[in-house]
């Protein structure tokens, strides 16, 4: 049923903390009408205000993902909008009281198991998907995002890391989206940072809830987190967990290959930018039963 556009059964909700603040952040995912989209509601705000998951809302891509409209945001959604992606849910909405998502664990797998309590409804209407058109390449120094088109059909990242440091010197890791893909090789997968960059952040006031529960800490030469790392390549599967994320801002799936090189939320975000302020790249389909579905999706997703 990959053509068929889907919500949560019922309401799920969870507790963490947020990132910036530290402080405790409810977040409550509640089922939503076909083509409603992921919309945001600030409920700790007196008019209950809604932000669309949208590119044309993010407002800041240099920590995390943040959106907003009309002067409300909301950061750090990528990870909770990978999972949504990941799973293949096209309408919800998310509440939360406060002005972040919580981290929960770094990765998106908090928020798999959370929308897996209630299972996924589905819609008996066509799902959206972005099938890319043209290639295009976004740069800036030496990263750089490379998008083509799929005769195939389906999602395939390509994505390349170089720190300089002994243990993050060059990973690369090829991602074929499927949802039960997306579980197993991508959704556990935590952020990281750098001991030196934590401690800055800490004294800028930021990442206040930043620790070893939601983040592989490293310094210069190990992980400091006691149990270890959840993939060897860890580290280059959450970049692709954040590109998955960024990505779903367009509005549904990219179909289409890219190949990333060190890139972060805001490189990610000038190429979902550009495919939708530049129509002649992406196409918006919508997938019909039972032809649509063969040729778009029969290589890549397990129906
Ligand atoms: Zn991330």
């Amino acid at each position: 049923m990959f053509w068929a556009q889907k919500t949560l059964k019922d309401e799920v909700a969870c507790t963490g903390i947020g990132l910036h603040s530290g402080k405790k952040v409810n977040l409550k995912l509640c089922p939503a009408p076909p083509n409603t989209g992921i919309i945001f509601r600030r409920i700790d705000l007196a008019s209950r205000p809604e932000i669309k998951a949208h590119i044309a809302n993010v407002v800041d891509g240099r920590y995390a993902t943040t959106i907003g409209q009309n002067k409300v945001t909301i950061s750090t959604v990528e990870h909770l909008l990978a999972a949504l992606l990941g799973l293949g849910i096209d309408n919800i909405f998310v509440e939360v009281d406060a002005p972040e998502v919580p981290i929960m664990d770094g990765s998106a797998a908090p928020f798999v198991y959370l929308i897996k309590e209630t299972g996924l409804k589905i819609q008996p209407v066509p799902k959206r998907v972005f099938v890319l058109k043209k290639p295009c390449i976004i740069k800036e120094g030496d990263r750089w995002i490379y998008a083509a088109p799929v005769a195939d059909g389906g999602l395939r990242i390509n994505f390349t890391i170089d720190f300089d440091h002994p243990l993050l010197k060059k990973q690369t890791y090829t991602f074929h989206f499927s949802p039960k893909r997306f579980e197993k090789e991508i959704s556990r997968a935590r952020t990281f940072g750098f001991l030196k960059e934590v401690k800055w952040l800490h004294e800028q006031g930021l990442a206040r809830g930043g620790s070893l529960d939601n983040a592989v800490v490293i310094d210069e030469f190990r992980v400091l987190n006691k149990e270890g790392l959840r993939y060897k390549n860890e580290f280059v599967r959450h970049k692709i967990l954040d590109l998955l994320g960024d990505l779903s801002l367009l509005g549904g799936l990219l179909v289409a290959k890219i190949k990333a090189y060190k890139t972060g939320h805001a490189l990610n975000h000038k190429l979902a930018r550009y495919l939708w302020q530049d129509r002649h790249l992406i196409k918006e389909v919508s997938l019909h039963p039972p032809q649509t579905v063969r040729h778009v999706t029969q290589r890549h997703y397990s129906l």
